[in-house]
């Protein structure tokens, strides 16, 4: 299997994308939000060191995510392929990535660009709730992707949470970031022939019949 990277803004959809792919073809699953997110629920040294930074809306150090990559990859459920939710993030995460992958002899594999209006991303954030626990993704106001049970999760009947950086001036700070430091892999990944684009529709399947083509491809 070729491995995934997401390209995409603050609530593009990598999250829903990558759990649908996960589902259909077996790949690991790595979001580098979510492994944030857990260090901060687990109180380690690392999760208060971050804490305040994904609160703002800013990036978190490229040093920090990439040990958090290198160790992750590595694990048995991403030897036959994976897809990388939320990394890389800037131009040094992507070219240290190489390095790394030249290391341990992986293939890049493709760039998937989600193509989203920030306003179609700013409904999204303010409607997303998440489960703490397993961290499945709803939409309190999407009638295909609302829980059965208001606020508990389908799955583990867990109450759902709203992240802290989906309110509409963290999400403007996290989309300008996104903007300033992310969007210049576009240009990048394009220059080495990789990167394909897929379309953000209001129905998930829509999205995920596209992303299909585009791996099977
Ligand atoms: P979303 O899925 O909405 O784009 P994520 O859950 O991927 O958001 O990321 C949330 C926050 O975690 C980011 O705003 C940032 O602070 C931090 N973060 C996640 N991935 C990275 C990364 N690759 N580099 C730096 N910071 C990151």
């Amino acid at each position: 299997m070729k491995n995934i990277i997401f390209l995409a803004p603050p609530n593009g959809g990598k999250g829903t994308l990558s759990e649908m792919l996960v589902e259909k073809y077996g790949y690991g699953h790595i979001s580098t939000g979510d492994l944030l997110r857990d260090e901060i629920a687990a109180k380690t040294e690392l999760g208060r060191e971050v804490e305040n930074i994904m609160k703002s809306g800013k990036l978190v150090s490229d040093e920090i995510i990439l040990k958090l990559i290198a160790n992750r990859i590595t694990k048995p459920d991403c030897a036959n392929g994976y897809i990388l939710d939320g990394f890389p993030r800037t131009k040094v995460q992507a070219e240290k990535y190489e390095e790394l992958l030249q290391k341990l002899g992986k293939d890049l594999g493709i760039v998937i660009y989600i193509d989203i209006t920030k306003e179609m991303a700013l409904n999204r954030s303010i409607s997303r709730i998440t489960c703490p626990k397993c961290k499945k993704i709803y939409n309190k106001f999407s009638e295909q992707m609302r829980p059965k049970v208001e606020w508990i999760c389908d799955d583990c009947g867990v109450e759902l949470v709203q992240r802290e950086d989906d309110k509409k001036e963290t999400f403007i700070k996290r989309f300008d970031e996104y903007m300033d430091k992310t969007m210049p892999l576009y240009e990048y990944y394009k220059n080495k022939g990789v990167l394909e684009t897929i379309k953000a529709y209001p129905d998930k399947f829509d999205t995920f019949n596209e992303a299909i083509q585009v791996i099977e491809k």
